[in-house]
């Protein structure tokens, strides 16, 4: 039986790094999609490209691609 130490309290992260981990945990569930280059467009605004395949059902507008971002989210 250990005793139980008061944990750490966590680094906040800085909105690059949540990004980047963001970006890190999207998945499409369609398709083996890669992720593109992280941009930061302008000063705390990212633009992150997703590459679906040509034959991925987000790409071609027929599913959205909603639930891949929130499965994202809670992983990041
Ligand atoms: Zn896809």
């Amino acid at each position: 039986m250990g005793r139980d130490k008061p944990k750490k309290p966590r680094r906040p992260r800085t909105p690059g790094e949540i990004v980047n981990a963001l970006a890190d945990a999207y998945r499409c569930s369609h398709c083996h999609s890669e992720t593109g280059p992280l941009v930061e467009a302008v000063p705390g605004i990212y633009r992150l490209e997703i590459q679906h395949d040509d034959s991925c059902p987000v790409r071609r507008g027929v599913l959205p691609d909603l639930p891949d971002l929130f499965r994202a989210i809670d992983a990041a």
